[in-house]
């Protein structure tokens, strides 16, 4: 962290400055320029001093050096993480993992069709929610308990492990008992205290991108997560609110391949949500493949058009089967080919 003090500063004011350093456990380092002083702090200061000393008398500005996520940071060399999760890998850098399944569990016969589906082609994750957040209260809420039930059903049926997301800390033991992954919703990105809870599970977590976060605050809710100790996090870019209403959201493709610079944590590419329609999930899904995206989540569903929740995003067995084709091209061609299964008892039950 660097101060700039204010032109006219006075000779006490910069030595208030520097007590003010020193007595927080810090060193300063002082540059006398012609118009005015300038002091570097030497050491990590926190947040609160950093926030303190921007009013503090003849201060101007105070400039961050370092970044405020420092877990979650990529630093100067850390490389890609890779979360394993019974059998199937996420990031590392080397491939493409599909995750798919429908939005929300609707009933058996739903979840089972589509988790066999997505596993024929390529999904090494299932989705599927039991505990949906919509905008109105009078929508489908989710099947809940019984939800996560089934969705363990399917993930021993079909081997796959399983994501899901939890609306409430309260409910975090629970729906990890059900689950491998936890995913926070858009909409739940800040809830400081369901990350911490989510991160205290000790399962992976994967955190969305608020509609309105910058990449910063984004990466900032996964190192929550992290502070509870819990390495196995990853991110996922599902769209942010813009002017364009064409679109349910628009797709940060800068913003993955930005995160992907500033983070080692793996990125996931929502092409469902971002875009809202069905026949755009196929150019938004190359494309986040192609910015780096780690991974691929796809809403999938036996019938769209009977759909209790995201119909109109959800592609059909057919045009998922297809859309795997292409993924597959366009991750080979950048060198990071869709990832396979790799557990051998999830091999045995193929
Ligand atoms: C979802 O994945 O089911 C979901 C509700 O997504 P988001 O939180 O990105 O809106
Ligand atoms: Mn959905």
């Amino acid at each position: 962290m660097v101060i700039v003090t204010k032109p006219k500063a006075s000779a006490e004011e910069i030595t208030a400055i520097e007590t003010r350093i020193t007595t927080e456990g810090l060193q300063p380092h002082k540059i006398v320029g012609e118009a005015l002083v300038i002091i570097g702090v030497i050491g990590t200061p926190s947040e609160d001093f950093r926030e303190q000393m921007a009013v503090f008398p003849g201060v101007e500005r105070v400039v961050r050096i370092g970044k405020p996520y420092t877990m979650a940071g990529r630093g100067d060399s850390r490389s890609d993480t890779t979360i394993e999760v019974k059998g199937a890998s996420i990031g590392g850098g080397d491939g493409v993992t599909i995750m798919a399944g429908p939005c929300t569990i609707e009933n058996r016969d739903q979840l089972m069709s589509t988790a066999d589906t997505v596993k024929l082609h390529g999904a090494t994750i299932l989705r599927g929610g039991a505990w949906k957040p919509r905008t109105s209260p009078y929508s489908f809420q989710g099947m809940k308990e019984e939800g996560l039930e089934l969705l363990q059903e399917a993930g021993l049926r079909t081997g796959l492990p399983t994501i899901t997301e939890v609306m409430e800390p309260d409910l975090v033991e629970k729906v990890a008992e059900y689950t491998d992954i936890l995913q926070i919703g858009a909409r739940n990105s800040q809830n400081f205290a369901l990350l911490r809870e989510a991160g205290a599970s000790g399962i992976p977590v994967m955190v969305k991108r608020g509609p309105g976060a910058t990449v910063e605050e984004w990466i900032m809710s996964a190192e929550y997560v992290m502070a509870e100790g819990n390495p196995n996090v990853m991110l996922c870019e599902r769209g942010i609110k813009t002017f364009e209403p064409s679109t349910r959201n628009s797709l940060d493709i800068n913003g993955i391949a930005m995160a992907k610079r500033l983070s080692h944590l793996p990125v996931i590419c929502d092409p469902s949500h971002a875009t809202g329609k069905w026949y755009l999930v196929e150019p938004a899904t190359l494309a986040g493949i192609a910015a780096g995206a780690d991974g691929v989540i796809i809403e999938v569903h036996p019938t769209p058009d009977h759909a209790l929740c995201d119909g109109p995003q959800s592609l059909t067995f057919g045009n998922y089967e297809n859309l795997v084709k292409k993924i597959r091209a366009i991750a080979t061609a950048v060198g990071r080919p869709v990832k396979d299964l790799t557990d051998i008892t999830s091999q045995l039950s193929q």
